[in-house]
């Protein structure tokens, strides 16, 4: 749609004027942004993040092949919102050997994987020698896998229990073969709100401190934000500041991912009943599209929001579908749809369905079709 033809469809004075700060690319502000969430017509809202969505990437959609690992889920950090994690001596508590790991790695390279994706539990046991290991070793298995892995609060973990700071931990882990980092464990970085959905984990200066050094060792990543709990529209808008600020200074950040909160089998289920509903959802998709102005991606993970509504996410702004995530674990403890495989095939007839060009890339948006294209 051209901007005159998108401005005359907005009949909200307030939303007009928005748009036009937008279609001129200046930046919005959190008033406007919470005005953006408060806003009841979501399909003029997605409608502007979809325009900003094509200035960016064109017509192109992506996605990518990748195995999760997830190494361990024994963890020190109780969060309330983690259907996921156990206790040491738990029935069901697990942490992965080097071996049984490459074992399944072994098991699924026939099947086009191209990156791997490891997260787990904060636990004491995992060392730094243990995960340069599992890094090369990966590598060894086949040097072209990317590895995408660990929240900044293992990372913070790590270099707390063994005393090495944060730059010597990405030296080392970059040479041993981490491509990229995910994002996790943002969560909301309000204080108050961390309070209650992750008291133990980092906090959200400490999350934003890490990502910048990584980023200054070269190590690109991801943001998250985890939203359907108890935040408010102005806890989403601050938290997607925050990352703008910082993406602002070190331009690191290669995509947004919002993450829905499922509360099955976590301890705020009798806080939180039932998972955020779709129209929540594509305006997070729509919203943070038009906040964060120097991010080139936003992705919308099908197994968080399901399949339905990464298809129309596509329409909001989004223009990143996740990956296969084969053996994904985590959201699937809190009743994700994890156990319901979205392959290759499935990624390319969802993006062409939508009219745009589906494109297979790792997470460093490296073109694997040619494997020629690294930004
Ligand atoms: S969310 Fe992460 S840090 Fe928190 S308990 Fe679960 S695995 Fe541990």
């Amino acid at each position: 749609m051209e901007p005159d033809n998108l401005l005359n469809y907005i009949s909200d004075s307030n939303l007009k004027g928005i748009a036009k700060k937008v279609l001129t690319g200046n930046r919005l502000s959190k008033e406007e942004g919470i005005f953006l969430f408060e806003y009841p017509e979501i399909f003029e809202v997605g409608l502007l993040a979809d325009f900003v969505r094509k200035k960016k990437v064109g017509s192109f959609a992506f996605y990518g092949n990748n195995l999760n690992i997830n190494h361990t889920n024994i963890c020190e950090m109780h969060c309330p919102i983690c259907a996921f994690s156990k206790n040491e001596n738990e029935c069901g508590s697990y942490t992965m050997t080097l071996e049984e790991i490459f074992n399944k790695i072994k098991k699924y390279k026939h099947t086009g994987i191209e990156e791997i994706h490891i997260v787990g539990g904060v636990n004491k046991n995992i060392t730094l020698k243990y995960l340069e290991d599992m890094f090369s070793g990966i590598k060894e298995i086949n040097r072209d896998f990317h590895i995408q892995a660990l929240t900044a609060v293992e990372y913070d973990y790590i270099t707390q229990k063994e005393g090495y700071n944060l730059n010597t931990v990405f030296k080392r882990l970059k040479k041993a073969g981490l491509g990229s980092i995910p994002g996790g464990g943002a969560e909301i970085f309000n204080r108050e709100v961390r309070k209650i959905i992750t008291p133990n984990k980092i906090s959200g200066e400490r999350w934003l401190k890490v990502i910048k050094v990584a980023h200054r060792e070269g190590i690109k990543t991801n943001a998250t934000m985890l939203y359907g709990h108890i935040e408010s529209y102005a806890h989403r808008i601050e938290h997607m500041i925050a990352l703008r600020t910082l993406q602002d200074k070190t331009g690191g950040f290669q995509a947004f991912v919002p993450l829905t909160f499922h509360p099955w089998n976590t301890n705020l289920q009798d806080k939180v009943k039932e998972k955020t509903p779709l129209y929540d959802t594509l305006k997070v998709i729509a919203v943070s599209r038009l906040m964060l102005d120097n991010f080139d991606h936003i992705k919308a993970l099908w197994m968080y929001m399901g399949k339905e509504c990464i298809e129309l996410a596509l329409h909001f702004g989004a223009d990143d579908m996740g990956s296969t995530s084969i053996e994904e674990q985590i959201v699937k403890s809190a009743g994700g749809q994890s156990n319901n495989l979205l392959t290759d095939r499935d990624f390319k007839n969802l993006i062409s369905r939508a009219k745009r060009i589906p494109m297979r890339v790792t997470s460093n948006y490296r073109e694997t079709g040619d494997g020629r294209r690294e930004t």
